[in-house]
This record gives structure tokens, sequence and C-alpha cells, in this order.
């Protein structure tokens, strides 16, 4: 297996973890958008949030929510933004589903995707597909 998040569960990569209990580890994105990106990963690997089974994702989002609060409490941070690429399509790189929290500061710079409309009738259209998706 050469799943670099796999290799970090196992200590085969250096990280600077933060959280780790039985099925979640979480550590410093190398490269963060902003100081303190934290990437929350399930131990076992999964690609995506379809694979990843109820009850690791359960635990997967409340060590989420015990992040955030650690990077309110310790870092002094006004709120963040969690993110998850699911699917190279949606810019994920790493095969092993992980949820970015990314701190933020008023005035920090950092820009959300801009946002469209939709034409007539196509917002009905759109959410009967979904509908059939389910
Ligand atoms: P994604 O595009 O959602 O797959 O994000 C993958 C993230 O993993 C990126 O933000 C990278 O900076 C981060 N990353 C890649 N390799 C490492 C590593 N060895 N340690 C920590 N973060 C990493
Ligand atoms: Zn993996």
């Amino acid at each position: 297996m050469s799943c670099i998040f796999c290799k970090i569960v196992k200590g085969e990569l250096p990280s600077y973890k933060v959280y780790e209990d039985e099925n979640v580890l979480a550590f410093l994105d190398i490269a963060p958008v902003n100081q303190g990106h934290i990437l929350v990963i399930p131990k076992k690997h999964y690609a995506n949030l379809e694979e990843i089974s109820n009850d690791d994702l359960c635990c997967l989002i409340k060590a989420v929510k015990k992040i955030g609060k650690a990077l309110k409490q310790g870092l002094g941070i006004a709120g963040y933004n969690l993110q998850l690429n699911n699917d190279p399509a949606a810019g994920q790189v790493v095969p092993h589903i992980h949820f970015h929290v990314i701190p933020r500061k008023k005035g920090d710079g950092l820009k959300l995707w801009p946002q469209g409309e939709y034409r007539e009738r196509e917002a009905e259209k759109i959410a009967e597909k979904i509908k059939n998706g389910l």
C-alpha cells in the first residue's frame, strides 16, 4: 500500500500529530492554507465518503468537531472552514478520505469559490435529478 496517509498512520512517514484515538488521526497539513490547518483522517484506508463505514464516519466527524474546538481555544481563532475534496474531480489528491480544518481570521484574505445563478426552471430540474439519485 503506497498511500501516504496510511504511512503516516503507521509511523513510516513523519507528521505533526495533534490528536489520535483508536480510529482517527489528526495532524498538521504540510502546506497550510492558514497556520494550524489540520487534516483529520480515519486510520483505516477509505478512498472517499461513499466508501467509509458509517461507524468510522461518526468517529471522524466527532474528531473534526474536537479539532475545531481545539483550534478556537488553542490558537484563539474566530472560526474555521471544513473541506472534504471528494474524488479527484473535486481536487482530491491523496486518495485517503480526509477533512481539512482551516483556521480563519477576519480579513485573512482567503476567498471562497465564486457563486452563480440558475436560469428559469433550471433549479427544479436539477433538484429532481438529485432526488432521483437518492
Ligand atoms: P487533497 O487535495 O484534499 O487530497 O489534500 C491533500 C492535502 O495533503 C494537501 O493539502 C497537502 O498539503 C497535504 N499533504 C500531502 N502530503 C502531506 C504530508 N506528508 N503531511 C501532511 N500533509 C500532507
Ligand atoms: Zn490510506
